[in-house]
């Protein structure tokens, strides 16, 4: 499987299904340099990840549930991601 196949399979993976079954978890994006990516961009810059160059940040390589953070920002539009069990 290709970096950018890969990727854009975990990008439109959150973006039709951004919580974790069971349990409704929030879901979001991690890239190959560590960056946090939400639901909404994985679906809006899917062209961006579908033919990333592997380090130029939109190289999906794992989905994670945000369990606790409050603070969880989008590092491309910088909304907050939601969490499963902090407040707000
Ligand atoms: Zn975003």
């Amino acid at each position: 499987m290709t970096t950018q196949s890969r990727s854009l399979r975990l990008a439109d993976c959150l973006s039709r299904a951004p919580f974790a079954w069971p349990g409704g978890y929030p879901l979001y994006a991690i890239t190959n340099d560590g960056a946090a990516l939400c639901r909404h961009c994985c679906h809006a810059e899917r062209l961006s990840i579908a033919t990333t160059t592997g380090d130029d940040g939109w190289n999906v390589v794992a989905q994670a549930v945000n369990w606790e953070d409050p603070d969880l920002l989008c590092d491309h539009c910088g909304s907050r991601i939601e969490s499963a069990y902090a407040e707000g």
